[in-house]
């Protein structure tokens, strides 16, 4: 069942280790089909060398296994918290990517100071408070510093972003790490000038309404 999407999960799922994002198993990327409401998931423990579609387990919004043979990612409870409050989700992926998780080891948002990635997701990217890891504490966090956003830290442990598919929140954590990277930099060399509200407004809505073959909307928020 869901082969197309277990594909896409799959895929996504590489392009983690790929991208310098993740090491060893830590890292998960899901999608979630829209019309059986199925969330497919990165089985835990498993390499990235290693994961096939096959591979790739099929839960219910409560976390029931539907379909595969292994265990789901010890985060997919997480990952079904924030589908269940979220219905504009299909996708979402989570990685220590260590530039963008230095800021969340000291609790800091990332500015919007470059306009690449605001473009992307129309705001900073926020820090969430400490939560206890655990399904139920840390999806409240990544909610409320959301705000209905599509890119969280979360405070002393790593980065979530939310899309409407797989491929989308997987680029979403790629072009915020280079930009995670590309800001501490700057910082290094003095105080950097934060991009207004109102021009990230004006740039999102431009790459919404212009990127790609026929244009994005990616989530915004
Ligand atoms: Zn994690």
């Amino acid at each position: 069942m869901l082969e197309a999407l277990k594909e896409e999960v799959c895929e996504q799922n590489h392009e983690l280790p790929r991208n310098g994002l993740v090491v060893g198993s830590g890292g998960n990327v899901s999608g979630r089909d829209g019309a059986t409401g199925l969330v497919v998931i990165k089985p835990s423990g498993v390499k990235f060398a290693k994961l096939t579609p096959d591979k790739m387990v099929v839960v219910d919004l409560d976390g029931n296994v539907v379909e595969g043979a292994m265990k789901p990612s010890v985060d997919t409870g997480i990952h079904l918290f924030l589908y269940r409050h979220r219905d504009d989700l299909g996708g979402i992926a989570h990685t220590h990517s260590p530039y963008a998780t230095s800021f969340a080891a000291r609790g800091e948002r990332i500015p919007a100071v470059l306009t690449p990635i605001t473009h992307m997701i129309g705001r900073d990217v926020p820090c969430s408070r400490y939560a206890t890891p655990g399904e139920v504490d840390t999806g409240k966090a990544i909610l409320e510093a959301a705000e209905g956003g599509a890119a969280v830290l979360v405070k002393a442990h790593g980065v979530f972003t939310m899309g409407k598919s797989a491929t989308e929140a997987t680029a979403i954590a790629m072009y915020l790490e280079e930009a995670a990277m590309t800001t501490h930099l700057a910082l290094l060399r003095g105080p950097v000038e934060e991009l207004s509200q109102e021009e990230i407004d004006r740039c999102h809505g431009w790459f919404r309404r212009n990127y790609g073959q026929h244009g994005t909307k990616p989530v915004s928020s």
